[in-house]
């Protein structure tokens, strides 16, 4: 069948985890499609959505490709009960607002455990009663902890009941902000974004300083909140420690509920790679398991990133994943990840963690902060990189390398003696080495 055909063909595009996920599960609806108009039948509503907008179009090229027509792609439901809406049975009409969630971002495959606990339960709260509960709901927590998967499973779950939904970043939200600006379209910018039941705002943090695209936000924020309209916002950070950031937005983020998510337990993080193992078809004994948990750090996307890898590579090679084979790619993981490590990318989480900018950290300042900042920096940069102490030197532009090696000397002696300080830059080292 040519549609299978296609479907094949289309797996050497994507990752194999795509495939297993998004499209191995489609069918050909043969009755309904014609020679230029291709429908496939998708497990549930989210899929079909998913694969519409991020396959149709490589799936039309690879079907012009081998009929010498263009064809428009549809997606669909399978078995769309007699029950369920006419309009899902049409096929999936074009969400009511501009929306990319990920199917795989549910409740359903959120593994629960102490550390994201609260943040579970106050997301599914909003997502059961849109505008009701806490409004705001802000979610905040580490890199790959699981902000932007409750957010989207908020998002994907009002979806499903059909309320238009507006999932984007802040930055995107920047973006298009400048871009009605200018265009001088701010009318359709506030209708589009004033509109909408439930706006979800990923990574709000990078609101810093942008204190036009704040003035904006605030009104946006009012009129929806008004109107409840129900508001969920993520960050890295307690609304309070956003630097940069108007105390009137800081307040609003904490009028409804904040909920922090903390790296997970081992408990957790092994029912997790169980969960990502069952999700994506890859067997991992219970050894293997361990192993992983216990010699992975907290970033759950980095775990994620590591079964994949393991599972690309055993079948590569056609060997099983076995737990001496998993050290060893863990292993190469690690010698990789720090050989790409730069003194600008500590300088970037330094000084972010530390609210101060990169170009003060490179200054000469004498200011406490920021030799306290530089000295944690060449410290890092002694760790993390293979710079020798004179490049060091030359690239802060010092007299030679003994003021490093007394910056070395300063920073050893409070890690010493001052656990706070030990844990902060053991902090770092973690979102360093997860910024890559
Ligand atoms: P963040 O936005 O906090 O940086 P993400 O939400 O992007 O993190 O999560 C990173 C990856 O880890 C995602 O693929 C997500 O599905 C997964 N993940 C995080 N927490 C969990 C969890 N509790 N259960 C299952 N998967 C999780
Ligand atoms: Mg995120």
């Amino acid at each position: 069948m040519l549609a299978d055909k296609i479907l094949e063909m289309l797996k050497d595009e994507i990752t194999s985890i795509e495939y297993q996920r998004y499209i191995k599960d489609l069918k050909f609806d043969e009755k309904s499609s014609k020679s230029n108009y291709i429908v496939f039948l998708a497990k549930n509503p989210l899929i079909a959505n998913w694969v519409k907008t991020k396959y149709s179009k490589k799936i039309a090229k690879l079907y012009e490709l081998k009929t010498g027509i263009k064809p428009e792609v549809e997606m669909r439901v399978k078995n769309a009960t007699k029950t369920s809406k006419p309009k899902i049975e049409k096929g999936i009409k074009k969400p009511k607002s501009s929306t990319k969630l990920n199917p795989s971002y549910t409740f359903e495959n959120f593994v629960v455990g102490s550390s994201n606990q609260f943040a579970y339960t106050a997301s599914l709260s909003v997502a059961e009663k849109p505008g009701k509960l806490y409004n705001p709901l802000f979610i905040y927590g580490g890199v790959g902890l699981g902000k932007t998967h409750l957010l989207q499973a908020i998002g994907n779950y009002n979806l499903q009941r059909e309320k238009s939904v507006i999932y984007i970043t802040i930055e995107q939200f920047m973006n298009d902000f400048t871009y009605h600006l200018r265009n001088q379209t701010m009318d359709r910018f506030r209708e589009k974004y004033r509109k909408c039941d439930l706006l979800l705002i990923d990574d709000v943090q990078f609101l810093s300083r942008k204190e036009q695209t704040q003035e904006e936000f605030f009104h946006t924020f009012n009129e929806l909140h008004n109107n409840s309209k129900q508001i969920v916002l993520t960050s890295d950070k307690h609304p309070k420690k956003i630097a940069g950031l108007e105390e009137r937005l800081k307040s609003r983020f904490e009028w409804g509920l904040i909920a922090d998510i903390q790296p997970p337990e081992l408990e957790t993080k092994i029912a997790i790679i169980k969960k990502k193992c069952e999700l994506d078809g890859i067997y991992l004994d219970n050894e293997t398991i361990n192993y992983l948990a216990t010699n992975l750090d907290d970033n759950i996307r980095e775990i994620e990133g590591i079964i994949i890898k393991l599972n690309a590579y055993a079948s590569l090679m056609n060997q099983k994943i076995t737990l001496e084979f998993a050290k060893s790619v863990l292993k190469e993981q690690k010698k990789e990840q720090e050989k790409n490590i730069t003194i600008d990318d500590i300088i970037k989480v330094v000084s972010n963690e530390l609210n101060i900018k990169p170009s003060e950290i490179k200054s000469r300042s004498r200011s406490r902060k920021i030799v306290n900042a530089r000295r944690i920096v060449i410290y890092l940069a002694r760790n993390l990189t293979p710079n020798s102490m004179p490049s060091l030197a030359q690239y802060f532009g010092m007299k030679d390398h003994t003021s490093v090696s007394h910056a070395m000397k300063r920073i050893n002696e409070i890690l010493q003696k001052d656990e706070n300080f030990k844990v902060q830059i053991e902090e770092f080292i973690n979102k360093i080495k997860h910024s890559m």
